[in-house]
């Protein structure tokens, strides 16, 4: 009887387990076929920056969403991390830099001010050297300046390799490129690479910026970033803002640039346009 529970709980198991491995395939193999399919959409969240309480637009950061046929919009969350465990986020990204670049150049056309266009840096892509070649020609294509790209990279893709990513992101600096940390301070950050890395930008992450300013912890925290960032004499930008009361306490305490729903969601690229040409 025992054994016989055994085997149905071993069979019961196996077959969940089976039932997994196959839906990670279907997921898989849809994922690839979406991205020959170009399925993505860029969406753009602005990035304001306040100055004597009038704010303006100073970037965009691209952020990609699945247009699935039957599930619908799908979120990063939902596809980044199958999509780096597979390595099909180096063809993934690759559609993203592309839509956006276009798409930043078609405003340009319509003398649309879009400021800097910031995009997001998957893990281990970092390491390929094709990374800037690649980039570098579809900006050329498009016509876009290396200048109005800020490229995001996150402290645990640092650390993974300091000395490679160090070489890498020096090597972008030169080209024009600039340099942000994105997720500041969630990371394992330390503090002597951070001395030593060719940075522009420190992106205060949203888990601190969460429970400002009533989280005793959190104002200490962002407080302490910000000083950070200004020893370095780096940018500062806060993300997740949404409220008049957050926005306040970053304002008041030196960060000046501001990214989150309080200002607005990202938007698709025809919205985003609509909103480019009201300010213009
Ligand atoms: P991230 O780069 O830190 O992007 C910021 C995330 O915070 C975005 O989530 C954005 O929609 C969200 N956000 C912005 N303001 C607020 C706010 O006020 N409140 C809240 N609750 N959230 C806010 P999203 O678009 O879901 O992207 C999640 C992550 O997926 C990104 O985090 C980034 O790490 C990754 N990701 C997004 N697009 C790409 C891409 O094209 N390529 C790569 N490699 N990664 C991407
Ligand atoms: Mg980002
Ligand atoms: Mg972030
Ligand atoms: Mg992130």
């Amino acid at each position: 009887k025992a054994k016989a529970d055994g085997r149905n709980h071993y069979q019961f198991y196996s077959q969940e387990m089976t039932q997994k491995a196959l839906e990670r395939v279907a997921l898989e193999s849809s994922l690839r076929a979406a991205i020959q399919k170009k399925e993505f959409e860029v969406f753009y969240q602005p990035q304001m920056q306040i100055i004597n309480g009038v704010a303006r637009l100073s970037g965009l950061e691209a952020l990609v969403r699945w247009r699935h046929p039957q599930l619908g919009l799908l979120s990063p969350a939902q596809f980044i991390p199958l999509a780096e465990e597979t390595g099909l986020i180096i063809p993934l990204d690759r559609l993203v830099m592309e839509q956006a670049i276009s798409q930043v150049a078609q405003w340009d056309t319509a003398g649309l001010d879009w400021g800097v266009l910031s995009l997001n840096v998957a893990p281990h892509q970092l390491e390929r050297e094709d990374f800037s070649v690649v980039l570098a020609s579809q900006l050329k294509q498009y016509g876009v300046a290396a200048e109005r790209i800020m490229l995001e990279v996150t402290e645990s893709q640092i650390m993974q390799n300091p000395d490679k990513a160090i070489a890498m992101l020096k090597q972008l600096r030169a080209l024009g490129f600039g340099i942000a940390i994105d997720d500041f301070g969630t990371g394992y950050s330390s503090l002597s690479y951070l001395k030593k890395l060719p940075l522009n930008k420190l992106k205060i992450d949203q888990s601190f910026v969460r429970d400002l300013p009533e989280d005793e912890d959190d104002t200490a925290i962002t407080r302490a970033v910000i000083a950070l960032g200004k020893s370095l004499g780096l940018s500062l930008i806060a993300e997740g803002v949404e409220t008049a009361e957050q926005q306040h306490f970053i304002l008041q305490n030196g960060c000046d640039t501001i990214q989150g729903f309080f200002y607005s969601r990202p938007l698709p690229a025809a919205e985003m346009s609509v909103l480019l040409s009201a300010k213009a």
